[in-house]
């Protein structure tokens, strides 16, 4: 099947070729004029039949959702709105659509309808524009670490190891649970289970890949990680997908410098390539923030968010300024904060985090150093005893988008400090490993996808930046 695709026809000039065009139709206007698109753009075609030489019942069946076949001349438009259409030869409908029972009219439909037929929603002006940039995203990580020369890591996704304590884990299982082995004393026999004990799926790559560090240097992993976390917030999902690098021979200093690194050239990936997705999911975020009053609606628009993000260095603060900072801040003078600071040591909500963010500094923040007792037992403890080299970056609307820390690099500290938190030594002992022979200083973080998508796009609600969202009590199609 030939056809040319219409993203480069509508960049052509090549006026008198005969091309065809293969698509779904979005409007059918006049008896005459049928708007095309086929993915390739956001950008429909238009197609112009002339009906006195069409068959009625041909013309009936151009229903918006129809997919169809057309061949006929390039020519230069004389509407206004497009430079070029075809001028219809043939017309061939591959796949009718009942225009009765089509969920996807031409006009506006809410994102909460939207997701609710999200097999459909694809073919939306948000949604190609959503999943474009999504695309270009994930093309540009890949191409950053690989101009960098790190090595993409698979890490598995049933893991063994359910310690690392990211979140509540699933568990992977064939145990026929109408009829469950047990042990003498009741409790389930997880040696009949397939893998002979008990499995889980992975909430982070981060222990595998330092493992990989520890050999080729710089690897990164970029997967679907699984957190059984019961928050339905609009930045949570149950499956999203991380990027995950680690270094050797890294502080954390390095760590934030790629970080930061990372997110502005992917950003800059996607305004040079996806200016036009980028400039209707500008148009998009401004018809939403009409509905909000005046004082809550972002000073930027879309695209000067994103080149703001790119010209200004993060701000870079310790956990310990931060909390001085929150303290004297208006809202926690005045109780506006759901979770007042009242002390070092208190973990940030994300209302804290938007208020440096948004309020504070007005642009990206890394937090540094944050209290030990909040944080994971991999994280290079600091000399005052109080406090690990964690730093997680904070974007505006967002909240944070990377977690991550330099690593705890020296054996008996790691112990002492998995013995406090209760985490089972013997278990990782493969991990303790890279401790016993050879450690050396290393650092990493998480990178979620989801949240950069959400970033990126203006999009408001994580449900709407990956294709079939998975959320409590909820994993349809
Ligand atoms: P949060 O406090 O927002 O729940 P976290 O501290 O649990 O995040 P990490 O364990 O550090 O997050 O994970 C690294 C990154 O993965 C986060 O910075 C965030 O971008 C992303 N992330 C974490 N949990 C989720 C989730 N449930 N859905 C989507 N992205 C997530
Ligand atoms: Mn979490």
């Amino acid at each position: 099947m030939k056809r040319t695709k219409i993203k480069a026809l509508l960049a052509t000039t090549d006026f008198g070729n005969e091309v065809t065009v293969m698509g779904w139709v979005k409007t059918f206007r006049n008896n005459q004029f049928i708007a095309i698109n086929d993915g390739s753009s956001i950008h429909n075609i238009q197609a112009v039949v002339d009906f006195n030489s069409t068959e009625e019942s041909l013309l009936k069946r151009l229903t918006t959702g129809a997919s169809v076949a057309v061949t006929g001349t390039l020519v230069e438009s004389l509407g206004k709105g497009q430079r070029v259409e075809i001028k219809v030869k043939t017309l061939e409908i591959l796949g009718d659509s009942d225009a009765e029972k089509f969920p996807l009219q031409p006009k506006k439909h809410s994102l909460e309808f939207l997701r609710e037929i999200a097999h459909l929603r694809f073919r939306t002006n948000t949604f190609n524009a959503v999943f474009k940039v999504r695309h270009a995203l994930a093309f540009a990580v890949h191409q950053f670490f690989n101009e960098r020369g790190f090595v993409y890591l698979h890490t598995p996704i049933i893991t063994a190891s359910d310690a690392e304590g990211a979140g509540e884990m699933f568990r992977v299982s064939t145990i026929d649970f109408d009829n469950i082995p047990r042990n003498d004393d009741g409790t389930v026999n997880y040696k009949e289970d397939f893998f002979g004990k008990t499995t889980n799926l992975t909430v982070s790559g981060q222990l595998e890949g330092e493992l990989a560090a520890m050999a080729f240097g710089d690897i990164y992993t970029f997967g679907p990680t699984f957190r059984a976390e019961n928050s339905n917030t609009t930045r949570h999902l149950a499956e999203f997908w991380m990027i995950e690098p680690e270094m050797a021979f890294y502080d954390l200093n390095g760590n934030m410098d790629l970080a930061e690194e990372l997110l502005k050239y992917v950003i800059g990936y996607a305004l040079t390539t996806c200016a036009d997705e980028l400039e209707f999911l500008k148009g998009r975020l401004e018809e939403e923030e009409k509905l909000k009053p005046q004082q809550e609606r972002s000073e930027l628009d879309l695209l000067s968010k994103l080149n703001f993000c790119l010209e200004n260095s993060f701000e870079r603060i310790t956990y310990t300024e931060a909390i001085e900072i929150l303290k004297q801040s208006k809202p926690n003078q005045k109780k506006q904060f759901k979770y007042l600071i009242e002390e070092w040591g208190a973990d940030l909500q994300s209302e804290h985090e938007r208020y440096l963010v948004e309020k504070h500094f007005k642009k990206p923040v890394i937090l540094t150093d944050y209290p030990k007792d909040i944080k994971a037992f991999y994280m290079r403890q600091n000399d005052d005893g109080k406090t690990v080299r964690a730093m997680d970056i904070l974007f505006p609307g967002i909240g944070e988008i990377v977690g991550g820390s330099q690593r705890e690099e020296r054996l008996e500290k790691l112990e002492q400090r998995m013995s406090e938190m209760h985490v089972p030594a013997e278990e990782l002992s493969w991990y303790l490993d890279t401790r016993r022979f050879g450690s050396a200083p290393h650092a990493g973080f998480g990178l979620g996808f989801e949240r950069l998508v959400l970033f990126v796009t203006g999009m408001t609600n994580i449900r709407d930046v990956i294709p079939f969202p998975r959320t409590p009590k909820n994993a349809e199609f």
